[in-house]
């Protein structure tokens, strides 16, 4: 039996593991931290959980096949629910909007609102599935560094519709060209930031994504986006795979041109194949140290997603007209995402996420209470006065919440917990805290992104954030496939 050691226990990671056992490898997982999932982790404070990483579930396909994989009932595993509004949107001027799953209901309710019509909406949807339709087999369901992929009819076919995937110009143009009220503008520019990319350098492709909630739906897994993890990890130990835990790996071991193994505090443990799920960055800084030669200094170099502050408020009172997901826009987008991008800094008016988990699972926060769990974008770590800059974000968020919502917001926060660009590199070894790996500020990013194999090293694979196809929870699980199939 061929044996396969995974660096990491966050969602490529575990995935890639099941993936592997199906296939009859003997599977062995280290992970750094006590626990499983890395950023997708949850944890509990003064009566109140939290997840501590994602909340907005999508594709839960990709889940649901690692059961079927591996000939398991996912529904005995893993439930969801569909929301039937994605998410709730608040503006500064006033106007508030609920994004419905439901196309015409959404689209009415953006005609009904704003000078934009019921069809913009509409036809921009349809040209979201038609990019999707184009880079799906292409950019996200295969390796992109195999000739193989490229004789493929259904790639042939994509790559003659290129021209359709808007990749000439950004983001924000297109949808200024699609929109002509500036607050659907915005509400069509924030899906830049899912994958922690700039919607003013961003190139339009990434209107992709509205498909991704808008046709395949936002979904709230019962237990919460925790329960993810916990379902991937019964079905891994099932399936045999030994998890290690408090204990990374500090070295990958070579010998010629071919992977012998890994090296943790206390062992050598020889594998025919190791798959980092770590940051690639610190793949090879800190793993293969010692062979600067193997490094790809480009690959390496490329821009870094942003990150984000997170505060974790326990909040002793329900607010009837918030929802699961609720957004706050700033009133100055473009001045928003100076202050990221440019400035690395945080603007003064952020806009802020806010999810409430308590909505659907009711035990995730003591009676008449809410679980707040605010998140505003914010710049990778570069050293900035980070302590500084929290306790400025956290006064504009609560004038900015308090004012919207016409209620004192700090007086009801009785627990807080934080975590910004250093914790999460610090928790999950993510080069510079960033959340999504690479950016995708340019149109070739997705060229330029770590492939799944080592070209250097037989035996060696990568999956995860950091990698091809990108960050987020159903492209980390795409990693996990590409991985296994390159295998
Ligand atoms: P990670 O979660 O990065 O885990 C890597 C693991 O490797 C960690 O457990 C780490 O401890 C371990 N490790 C590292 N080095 C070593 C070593 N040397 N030895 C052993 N173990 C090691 N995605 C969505 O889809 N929806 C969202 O709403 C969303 N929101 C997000 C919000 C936040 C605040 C964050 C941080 C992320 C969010 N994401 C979201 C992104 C998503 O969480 C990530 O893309 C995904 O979870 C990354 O998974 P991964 O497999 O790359 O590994």
């Amino acid at each position: 039996q061929q044996k396969a050691v995974i660096i990491g226990a966050g969602v490529a990671g575990i995935a890639t593991a099941i993936r592997l056992a199906v296939k009859g490898y003997e599977v062995e997982i280290f992970e750094a931290n006590s626990y499983a999932g890395g950023k997708l982790s949850q944890f509990e404070q003064n009566g109140y959980r939290f997840d501590a990483g994602p909340s907005l579930f999508t594709m839960p396909q990709y889940v649901d096949e690692l059961f079927q994989l591996a000939g398991r009932d996912p529904r005995q595993y893993f439930n969801y629910q569909k929301l039937n509004v994605v998410c709730n949107y608040f503006y500064e001027d006033g106007t508030r909007l609920h994004a419905y799953a439901d196309t015409e209901k959404f689209s009415e309710e953006i005609a009904n609102k704003t000078a934009d019509s019921a069809q913009a909406v509409v036809k921009h949807l349809a040209n979201s599935r038609d990019i999707y339709e184009i880079t799906n087999h292409v950019f996200l369901e295969r390796s992109l560094h195999r000739l193989q992929t490229y004789l493929r009819w259904d790639t042939i076919r994509s790559i003659f519709r290129l021209p359709q995937i808007d990749a000439m110009r950004t983001m924000h143009k297109a949808n200024t060209n699609a929109f002509k009220d500036a607050r659907i503008v915005q509400f069509f520019d924030r899906y830049a930031t899912y994958n922690g990319s700039n919607p003013y350098h961003a190139p339009a492709t990434l209107n992709v994504i509205p498909h991704l909630e808008h046709h395949f739906g936002a979904w709230f897994p019962e237990g919460g986006m925790y329960a993810i993890t916990q379902s991937l990890v019964r079905l891994a130990i099932q399936l045999g795979v030994k998890f290690t835990y408090n204990t990374a790996v500090d070295e990958i071991i070579i010998e010629g041109e071919k992977i012998r193994g890994v090296r943790t505090k206390e062992k050598v443990v020889e594998a025919d194949v190791v798959i980092s799920n770590m940051d690639v960055w610190f793949t090879y800084k800190k793993l293969l140290a010692d062979r600067p030669n193997l490094h790809p200094k480009k690959t390496l170099e490329q821009e870094r997603s942003s990150s984000a502050l997170i505060f974790y408020w326990g909040v002793k009172k329900q607010f009837s007209e918030l929802d699961l997901h609720n957004i706050f826009f700033s009133a100055d987008y473009k001045a928003e995402f100076e202050h990221i991008w440019q400035k690395q800094s945080i603007y003064h008016d952020p806009t802020v996420y806010l999810n409430i988990s308590s909505k659907l699972k009711r035990d995730d926060a003591p009676t008449n209470s809410e679980n707040w769990f605010v998140m505003i974008n914010v710049p990778a770590n570069s050293g900035q006065e980070w302590d500084k800059l929290i306790a400025e974000a956290r006064t504009n968020i609560q004038a900015k919440l308090s004012r919207l919502l016409k209620e004192d917001i700090s007086k009801l926060i009785e627990n807080e917990s934080i975590l910004d660009p250093r914790s999460i590199e610090l928790k999950t070894s993510s080069y510079k805290g960033s959340i999504y790996g690479t950016s995708s500020n340019n149109q070739f990013a997705a060229f330029l992104r770590h492939a799944n194999k080592s070209s250097k090293i037989k035996g060696l694979y990568f999956c995860g954030g950091s990698v091809h196809p990108g960050g987020g929870i159903p492209l980390c699980l795409l990693s996990a496939k590409i991985v296994a199939d390159l295998v």
